[in-house]
């Protein structure tokens, strides 16, 4: 089955040829576009930098149950049932200089994704596409 989606990439322009590597984190083809997009403009390759990308239903339910448990050292997950990282269309992003993180967050927002810098809790490694029109389930994640 094809995913049905459309792209909607920030970059007028670019290909699916112009993806760079990123590693093997299963991420959506749109989140692939999106970070090849930040690659280019900062010149940063984002795809090492990245702490998690997708995740299973299961593997999202046991770090929320971690975190539940009081561990709340690493990856936030709340609320983990409508995390994108179930589609592949969220990335955590290990970025230590935090004028980078504050300039990719800018650069982010200015094209209608979302930053977890401004979630309650607060989430910075966390950066997400703009909110889809369609349940998570009825996208195809291959
Ligand atoms: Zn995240």
């Amino acid at each position: 089955m094809a995913n049905f989606r459309e792209y909607r990439c920030p970059v007028p322009g670019w290909q699916e040829s112009s993806l760079v590597a990123i590693g093997d984190h299963h991420l959506s083809k749109e989140m692939q576009l999106w970070l090849a997009a930040a690659e280019a403009h900062f010149k940063i390759p984002l795809g090492n930098l990245i702490i998690s990308g997708f995740r299973s239903p299961e593997e999202n339910k046991r770090l929320q149950e971690a975190w539940d448990k009081g561990l709340r050292e690493g990856i936030t997950t709340r609320p983990a049932d409508r995390s994108y990282h179930l589609t592949g269309d969220a990335v955590d992003l290990h970025i230590e200089s935090e004028m980078l993180q504050k300039e990719l967050a800018k650069w982010w927002e200015a094209r209608g994704g979302k930053w977890g810098g401004r979630f309650v809790p607060i989430d910075k490694p966390h950066f997400q596409l703009p909110r889809r029109t369609q349940s998570v389930f009825e996208i195809n994640l291959v």
